[in-house]
């Protein structure tokens, strides 16, 4: 296997910098991805490339400034890495102590270098750097998303980490030796072994930087191709794949239902309110639903006003207690909107998974059916098919419910 001298591998590092600075240009200007993120870290690894393709640049100026222009790339470089992640990880509220953190650092190792101790101002340097990588470690674990596999999240954590040890362990080597040692990184080459540990927590930081912001579109995407966008339930088609999974499992003996309700006299809300105010109704509405729901329970926006709960592992007497509850909750919880309240109600049909019904089509119809039955007898009630249909195994025909069970409130309407 070849071996790398150290001057090599930082020329392979600064390269790497020069090639994110483009990925992360390419992602911002072009692909309009995270502008002001994707520009911060673009310059964060521009700002590095000098530090890696020229270490000992410092010595062209005079020895008081040489050895701390030669460290100001690293610290700038590391504290935009920081901003960046600070926003990517949407943060937003440690800019300041970073950006002060820098200032400061750059200021007492100047201060430090000109007053003749270098080995101070170098302390000073790695000291200021292994806290601003130290708070990114922090930021990446806190903003990391909860559903993230533990692998990706150690390999988005571990590179700061390490850097975070790396810069501290300089700042308390500075201390104990007289002159500085080899593998420190500031204004020299260090040791190949230490250049190679740069190396892979460049590569790291680089790529899990880019795949995050990658991951986070790709999640956004595909939120927004499954939901509504006014009431955040899932939308028709999102819908139809989540009640086959349901009637995939009632095929193995599993008990589930739905619940279709549709708001009534949903045109005189809109009239009452003006259209801005009927969205805020439907978002009140799913508010009510969601907060009556499980988190297993899944709800859906058919269409205009009109919704579908599916509840999994549920019978059909709780299914009943759920609808109940949700068109309670609505009739006790007017819509308030611009000084105006106005009590909103619902109609609704609960009605089992039927069995031989994949694509689920029988048994919405069956509560589609419950449902336009609670509409034609008045409206503001709740129809369930009776228990006994929910042992049926080839289901009911969907035009005539064969009996329900009506529950109507003494109260409500608008
Ligand atoms: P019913 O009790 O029979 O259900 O009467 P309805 O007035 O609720 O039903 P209809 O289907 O006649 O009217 C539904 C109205 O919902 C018509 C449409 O303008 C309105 N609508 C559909 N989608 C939206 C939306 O996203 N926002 C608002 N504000 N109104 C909507
Ligand atoms: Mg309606
Ligand atoms: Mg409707």
């Amino acid at each position: 296997m070849p071996t790398f001298d150290a001057e090599t591998l930082m020329l392979v590092i600064a390269v790497f910098n020069g090639f994110m600075v483009l990925v992360w240009v390419l992602l911002g200007r072009v692909f309009q991805i995270a502008p002001q993120t994707s520009l911060l870290l673009a310059a964060a690894h521009l700002i590095l490339v000098p530090s890696f393709y020229c270490p000992s640049c410092g010595a062209l100026w005079p020895e008081a400034f040489g050895t701390w222009i030669a460290i100001q790339p690293l610290l700038f470089g590391l504290c935009l890495i920081s901003l960046g992640v600070n926003r990517l990880m949407r943060l937003y509220s440690k800019a300041r102590w970073l950006i002060g953190v820098t200032g400061l650092t750059s200021l007492a190792s100047l201060v430090l270098n000109v007053a003749g101790s270098p080995e101070a101002g170098l302390f000073a340097h790695s000291l200021g750097c292994g806290l601003l990588a130290l708070q990114t470690t922090r930021d990446i674990w806190t903003g990391r998303d909860a559903d993230l596999p533990r692998p990706v999240t150690l390999f988005l954590v571990l590179p700061y980490a390490l850097l975070t040890l790396l810069l501290l362990s300089e700042a308390l080597a500075v201390i104990i030796w007289p002159a500085p040692p080899r593998w420190i990184i500031g204004g020299q080459t260090p040791k190949a072994s230490v250049v190679w540990l740069y190396l892979l927590i460049s590569l790291c930081i680089g790529v899990g930087l880019a795949g995050l912001l990658v991951g986070r579109l790709v999640k956004r995407i595909k939120y927004i191709s499954l939901r509504d966008p006014l009431t955040g339930a899932l939308n028709r088609r999102a819908f139809e794949v989540a009640l086959q999974n349901l009637q995939a499992l009632t095929e193995r003996g599993h008990n589930h239902c739905l619940i279709m309700l549709d708001v009534d006299h949903f045109k005189q809300v809109n009239e009452t309110l003006g259209h801005a105010g009927g969205d805020a109704a439907l978002q009140h509405l799913t508010t009510i639903l969601n907060a009556n729901m499980r988190a297993l329970d899944q709800l859906a926006r058919l269409g205009g006003e009109e919704f579908c709960l599916l509840l999994a592992h549920t019978p059909l007497r709780e299914g009943l207690r759920v609808a109940e509850r949700v068109a309670q909750a609505l009739r006790a919880s007017p819509v308030q909107w611009r000084g105006q309240s106005l009590v909103m109600t619902a109609s609704f049909g609960v009605a089992p998974c039927l069995r031989d019904d994949p694509l689920g089509e029988r048994s919405l119809a069956q509560a589609d059916a419950l449902l336009y039955r609670a509409k034609t007898d008045g409206r503001n009630r709740v129809y369930v098919q009776p228990s006994e249909n929910e042992r049926v195994s080839d289901g009911i025909p969907p035009s005539a419910p064969s009996g329900f069970h009506a529950q109507q409130p003494s109260a409500g309407g608008h």
